[in-house]
């Protein structure tokens, strides 16, 4: 749990080997995107011109393969910080036999890389392609403070979208009228953009990854807003509140007071030490004694950071041991189907005796 500091790359590209050796990985290609930024400040996209960076876990010098059109100083910058040797490759040759020819063994792949370049790279290895779950995703599941910052800042910007709801979600729009309005507001609190709007108004806040649409608010709906988006840095935001447009039934009111409990008695699982799955079956075995077991349909969170659905998941069973640094969303819902859903959702930080909520906007049923 180190703050940033210039030894912040090569650390992370350390803990990263010294995790391959402990299981037995030898070498680790790491892809363009998020797992690069993490290790190199640099996502290096390069769409369907293979990047990757190679990794002995014996620790060697690391390569940077990439397409010689790609090589710019924000590129250099990114090798210079890991020490990387830079290795482009121009048009016309293997880059996928090339980075094949640097690794062997048990060899971890990251998880965001296209079967386009994984399946060449499968038959043409001397060894065995496994992926990199256990070894990128995993150290990347511990932030460092100031990436838990990063994420609280974020959060706190989201939370303020959410406190300012009333000016947006009015009867007589329609969700994507309501969604534009979220979207300019995220963007004027320094988000680079609306990662994601979802706006569901009566049914379709029963379909937990609805988008925006043409229906129209309506007076007594129940509308669930779900939003989110990155700071400059990469790290994401991403919180829900359930609205009700004008005074909630008594048993809409009832049911939220469930699922507002099955979320408090979630966070209030979380510490470290606990298997995360046990977050997961507080939120479950809290709505199934209030009956609304079968209309809590999904997980309940994912982690979050530089992705924004990324290890560990919330899950069922998951057996995953929670460590101080590790964030997540702790997001349980209720579907009526046809009718109309409920979510609530925070981010939570993994400290070092319990945990930081770093969403902190009013969680009841807000009625606008
Ligand atoms: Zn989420
Ligand atoms: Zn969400």
């Amino acid at each position: 749990m180190n703050a940033d500091t210039p030894d912040l790359y090569p650390n992370r590209l350390d803990a990263v080997r010294a995790r391959a050796r402990e299981i037995g990985i030898d070498h680790v290609v790491v892809y363009s995107g998020e797992d690069m930024a993490y290790l190199t400040g640099e996502r290096l996209d390069s769409h369907e011109r293979l990047t990757a960076l190679v990794v002995a876990a014996a620790g060697d010098q690391p390569l940077l393969v990439l397409p010689s059109l790609e090589l710019t100083d924000p590129v250099r910058d990114a090798a210079g910080r890991i020490g990387a040797e830079i290795h482009p490759w121009s048009d016309g040759t293997d880059a996928v036999a090339l980075v094949a020819g640097k690794v062997s063994g048990r060899v971890a792949v990251s998880t965001a890389m296209p079967a386009l370049h994984l399946v060449p790279l499968q038959q043409s290895v001397d060894g065995e392609v496994v992926l990199a779950s256990e070894v990128i995703d995993h150290v990347r599941a511990v932030k460092n403070t100031s990436e838990v910052e990063q994420l609280a800042e974020a959060a706190r910007r989201i939370d303020a979208v959410h406190a300012r709801m009333g000016e947006f979600l009015q009867v007589g729009r329609t969700e994507a009228e309501v969604g534009e309005l979220i979207t300019a507001a995220i963007e004027a609190e320094g988000l680079t953009h609306a990662e994601f709007v979802i706006v569901g108004a009566g049914e379709h806040g029963a379909d937990p990854h609805h988008g925006v649409s043409d229906r129209v608010v309506q007076q007594g709906d129940i509308v669930v807003v779900d939003i989110g988006g990155p700071l400059p840095s990469g790290y994401h935001s991403d919180c829900t509140r359930t609205y009700s447009m004008g005074e909630p039934d008594p048993q809409v009111t009832e049911e939220y007071a469930a699922l507002q409990e099955a979320q408090r008695l979630a966070r209030e699982a979380v510490r470290p030490g606990v298997a995360i799955g046990e977050v997961d079956a507080a939120a479950r075995e809290h709505l199934a004694a209030a009956g609304l077991g079968e209309r809590f349909i999904h997980r309940t969170g994912h982690g979050i950071g530089l992705g924004l659905h990324e290890p560990p998941f919330v899950a069922p069973g998951a057996d995953t041991v929670l460590a101080e640094g590790m964030t997540f969303s702790v997001e349980p819902g209720i579907y009526l189907d046809g009718q109309w859903g409920a979510r609530l959702e925070d981010i939570v930080a993994v400290t070092a005796d319990g945990r930081r909520d770093l969403n902190n906007g009013e969680r009841g049923l807000r009625a606008l």
